[in-house]
């Protein structure tokens, strides 16, 4: 059974943007024999148009067209349904993804296509939701089209959750690639960012990594650490989670300690590497010496925990 996450459950870092799925994914309906039939018997039934992993949106709301408007494709996706009361959507709406090859201007001839990171800071919490999972379980399709045992083209099933090869039977489930990203303090609670070999030379962030196979989250988070700056940590504490569907990620946000020492960036992932003070975020940031990761990020929320507040706002006066 899925279930919305309620208030009492947020992690330290609260609500992040792409964290916000509140759906009945209905894990019990999916295994429903002609679930899709039903679905587009009961004029209810909305869909959610995807292109190119960008929605079709009508004045900031998703486009949420009647299945009665919309021709049934070869594989539609089961979303869930909504459990928020809403103006235009009622509780209990099942939502049906629908994927397109390319944005089609017969499908929102006025309104616009999305992409998940402009849509959600624009899309209610409810749909940008609904866009997070879209999207992920579209990329994992678009990724996992053959089957790892024979090569046999994989059929999906179960409302889209699963695919099945039809040679040997075997089932595929969807796949997370789970990331850590972490916030390193030291003794005087300086913050460690480092600046990545794939960005311009002013972008600072947080230091993160895929997690390896066999490894757990706190030793990923020593391990990455130690590999991109040379910085050793020690108690890694978990801080709160978002997806990041680009194409398959989970971030993990940690925090962790560490003594004062001179990092030393690896100059593979990371050119440059430094300790910073609050003081010298906001200065550096207010004279745009540096940029700090964009607001649907992870990263941000982590920065802005550790900071205590908006980086634009200085520091609360006592902190270092
Ligand atoms: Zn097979």
């Amino acid at each position: 059974m899925s279930q919305a996450v309620g208030i009492s459950s947020l992690p330290p870092l609260g609500s992040l943007p792409l964290a916000r799925g509140t759906a009945d994914r209905g894990s019990a309906l999916r295994m429903a024999p002609e679930l899709f039939d039903r679905l587009w018997e009961q004029p209810e039934t909305r869909v959610l148009h995807l292109a190119d992993q960008r929605a079709a949106v009508r004045e900031n709301r998703l486009l949420l067209q009647s299945a009665a408007e919309v021709e049934r494709p070869a594989n539609p996706i089961y979303l869930g349904s909504t459990v928020e009361a809403d103006p235009e959507v009622p509780a209990g709406t099942h939502i049906v993804l629908v994927e397109h090859q390319s944005p089609q201007a017969s499908i929102a001839p006025e309104d616009s296509w999305l992409g998940l990171r402009t849509a959600a800071s624009v899309l209610v919490t409810q749909e940008a939701g609904l866009l997070v999972e879209a999207v992920a379980i579209s990329n994992w399709h678009a990724n996992h089209t053959h089957c790892p045992r024979c090569g046999q083209r994989t059929e999906p099933t179960e409302g889209g959750w699963v695919r099945r090869c039809p040679a040997d039977e075997s089932l595929h489930y969807p796949r997370t690639d789970p990331a850590i990203i972490v916030t390193v303090t030291d003794e005087e609670d300086r913050l460690l960012l480092g600046s990545s070999t794939a960005w311009p030379d002013n972008r600072y962030s947080t230091l993160a990594g895929f997690v390896e196979p066999g490894e757990s989250l706190e030793a990923a988070v020593i391990r990455e650490v130690e590999e991109e700056s040379g910085i050793v940590v020690h108690s890694p504490q978990y801080l709160g989670s978002q997806p990041w569907p680009f194409p398959a990620s989970l971030m993990l946000g940690f925090t962790a300690k560490a003594a004062h020492a001179e990092p030393v960036p690896d100059g593979v992932e990371i050119k440059d590497v430094r300790w910073f003070s609050r003081a010298e975020i906001f200065e550096q940031v207010k004279a745009e010496r540096i940029s700090i990761a964009s607001g649907a990020s992870i990263a941000r929320a982590l920065i802005e925990h550790w900071y205590g507040g908006p980086l634009d706002e200085e520091p609360a006066a006592g902190r270092p």
